[in-house]
């Protein structure tokens, strides 16, 4: 039989599979609040090291649960110490996660699906072919994952490493709604991996339906990529914009709930040479974002191998910069960090695929192997 993971479960849900695994009823709350504590708090790997939980109770939950963490198939650190690792789920599937140290700061960027459906012109993992929804224990397994190589438990003490959450690994988020939010709560959860909400960042490229359910139900802070003030240009490079364009997607913010200027979106931009970095195009920018609460984050382009754009020129980059900070918006342009192990926004893409089509092929060969010879 095989154990059923805790990890990525709901409170709720981790009550249940200890009532399935015979725990008196009276003693669910505590014992489930006790192993939350040690799963989240403590990053505990096996139940043996549970110290206050009786001997009997570590034994029976070591006979029907584990707390597996995604395999590390392996892990990169550039020279400027970003870390990236490559992680297997379920199945086989392979996603990466990069965690880039600051001073005072940390973060994680996140991955929430293997592959992506959305095909942006400029980004390296929609070229990927093999896609697939990363599930609760992937998501939380991600954090959990990077505590444990940052030795970076008790969550809940000072001076950690791990301190802010962004949704900007592989995927869209917002196209795996329930998994993102089930594994964000697990996240934010003070009892649990403990980082506040507004530490926890989700991006979209603007599935505008789901902004509002994500503002209401999971409430962390929001990016939005946006690459392109105009839609003739949007279409291109991000082609959900066919779908939802920008005068949608940019209403989609100004509802998003409890915006402020303490709470401000930010609008993700990756600076493309001769495709939307003229300062028209900064221009058309602050014309369109007026009146929402709002920062810049400009992101220079990360080539990788076969892209089909090249970065703008850094003098372009500031004097682009330089017309939305005077339109009163920050405007911080984004080191990139992690390049040398393509661990740089937009560079990330696992072999997934590959794997499959080896897979196949092994396949193939051994039905010719089956075949009957003539
Ligand atoms: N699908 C979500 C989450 C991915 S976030 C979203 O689009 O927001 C990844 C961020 O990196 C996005 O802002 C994306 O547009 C940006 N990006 C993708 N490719 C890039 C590249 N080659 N160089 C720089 N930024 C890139």
């Amino acid at each position: 039989m095989s154990l059923t993971n805790l990890i990525g479960l709901s409170f709720d849900g981790m009550k249940v599979a200890l009532a399935k695994a015979g725990v008196p009823e009276k003693a669910i709350g505590m014992r489930a609040r006790q192993l939350w504590n040690w799963i989240y708090v403590h990053g505990a790997r096996d139940f043996a090291s549970m110290s206050n939980l009786a001997k009997d109770f570590r034994a029976l939950l070591a006979e029907q649960f584990s707390l597996a963490r995604p395999e590390i198939v392996t892990e990169q650190i550039s020279n400027d110490g970003t870390r990236k690792w490559l992680l297997r789920g379920s199945g086989g599937a392979e996603f990466e996660t990069v965690f880039i140290p600051e001073p005072g700061r940390g973060t994680l960027c996140v991955s929430s699906q293997v592959g992506c459906t959305l095909n942006c012109r400029f980004c390296h993992t929609g070229t990927q072919a093999l896609v697939r929804n990363l599930t609760p224990i992937e998501i939380v397994g991600q954090v959990m994952v990077a505590r444990d190589a940052l030795s970076d438990w008790p969550s809940t003490g000072e001076n950690r490493r791990l301190t802010n959450v962004v949704m900007m690994g592989m995927g869209e988020p917002l196209y795996n709604f329930e998994n993102v939010k089930a594994a964000l709560t697990i996240v934010a959860d003070g009892d649990g991996l403990a980082l506040s909400k507004r530490r926890i960042t989700l991006s979209t490229a603007g599935v505008v339906p789901m902004i509002r359910r994500a503002g209401d139900e999971i409430g962390s802070s929001l990016a939005i990529s946006l690459h392109a003030a105009r839609d003739e240009v949007r279409d291109i490079i991000v082609p959900l914009n066919k779908k939802y364009p920008i005068a949608e997607l940019l209403q989609a913010c100004r509802d998003y709930p409890g915006l402020s200027n303490a709470r401000r979106i930010t609008f993700e931009y990756v600076m493309l040479k001769d495709v939307n970095d003229s300062l028209a195009d900064a221009r058309e920018l602050v014309r369109v974002i007026k009146g929402i609460p709002a920062k810049i984050n400009l992101i220079p382009f990360n080539p990788w191998p076969g892209a089909p754009y090249e970065c703008s020129d850094w003098e372009q980059i500031e004097k682009f910069a330089d017309v939305v900070n005077r339109a009163g918006y920050a405007s911080p342009v984004r080191t990139p960090r992690g390049r040398d192990i393509m661990a740089a926004c937009g560079q990330l893409k696992s072999e997934s695929i590959k794997q499959r089509a080896s897979e196949r092929l092994a396949q193939l060969r051994s039905q010719e192997l089956r075949m009957p010879t003539q």
